[in-house]
């Protein structure tokens, strides 16, 4: 499959493919779950326009959604390809599932992180991954497939989140530490999750069956609810401009 030829049509920003074998443990399991063949992980992603961030937030709520379901729909698109080429391949959800480590919630696949290994960029303190091309907007979805990943990419070597910490003094919710981003402090959710309910939120999204019967309800909230912040992207260096962070 040219996978160049695909993505140049779909209209994606980049792209990469991870060998199994080349994620640690911590990423193995999660495509694993998904497909108990699947021998690489391909993950691709969109770059939101600057625009978009200027727009009133149910405005721009809507138009990132919508990159969203356009890349989910791709995801698709790619993974009926690859079946009928006789790799049985499984699209990432959108949302769900999820899982719980340390008690931040993650996606059962990280795509950020197996981008990182796949030579996309480096993730920064706000945990968004940050692109020489794209700077910190791009957005991503994935399939796990069977079909191989071919020589091994090399991850960025440079460091460049400049560790300025303009992203922690400007979260209003004091959701970003040395270990990431707590989802529960984030403005997008806190509303949704009052914080006497985080820790039994947290121990139900650990269950499978519960997050079975979780998975419309998520995506209602994804679908209506308004996004009141980005200000962990938009006050990064990395925002405005691509390579140094300089501008
Ligand atoms: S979106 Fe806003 S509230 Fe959420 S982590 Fe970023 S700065 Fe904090
Ligand atoms: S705002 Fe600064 S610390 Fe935060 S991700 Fe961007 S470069 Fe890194």
């Amino acid at each position: 499959m040219d996978l160049d030829a695909f993505f140049l049509v779909e209209g994606i920003d980049e792209f990469t493919i991870v060998g199994i074998e080349n994620l640690p443990d911590a990423d193995r399991s999660g495509p694993l779950h998904l497909l108990p063949s699947a021998r690489s992980v391909i993950v691709f992603g969109r770059e939101i326009p600057i625009p978009f961030y200027k727009l009133p937030p149910g405005e721009k709520t809507q138009k990132m959604l919508h990159i969203a379901e356009t890349l989910d729909r791709t995801a698709a698109h790619l993974a009926d390809l690859l079946i009928a080429e006789n790799f049985r391949s499984a699209v990432v959800p959108l949302f769900l599932p999820v899982r719980v480590v340390s008690g931040r919630i993650q996606g059962i696949v990280r795509l950020k992180q197996i981008a990182v290994l796949g030579g996309l960029g480096m993730i920064g303190k706000n945990t968004i991954l940050i692109s020489l091309r794209y700077g910190n907007r791009l957005v991503f979805a994935g399939i796990v497939t069977e079909m191989e990943a071919g020589l091994p990419k090399s991850p960025l070597v440079a460091d460049f989140c400049g560790n300025c910490g303009r992203c922690v003094r400007a979260c209003p919710g004091g959701a970003i530490g040395p270990a990431g981003v707590n989802a529960f402090r984030c403005r997008n959710i806190s509303p949704w999750i009052p914080a006497l309910l985080v820790p039994a939120a947290t121990w139900l999204m650990s269950h499978d069956s519960v997050q079975r019967f979780a998975a419309p309800f998520i995506s209602w909230i994804s679908r209506y609810a308004t996004m009141r912040c980005n200000l962990c992207v938009t006050v990064c260096p990395y925002f405005l401009c691509r390579g140094t962070g300089e501008g």
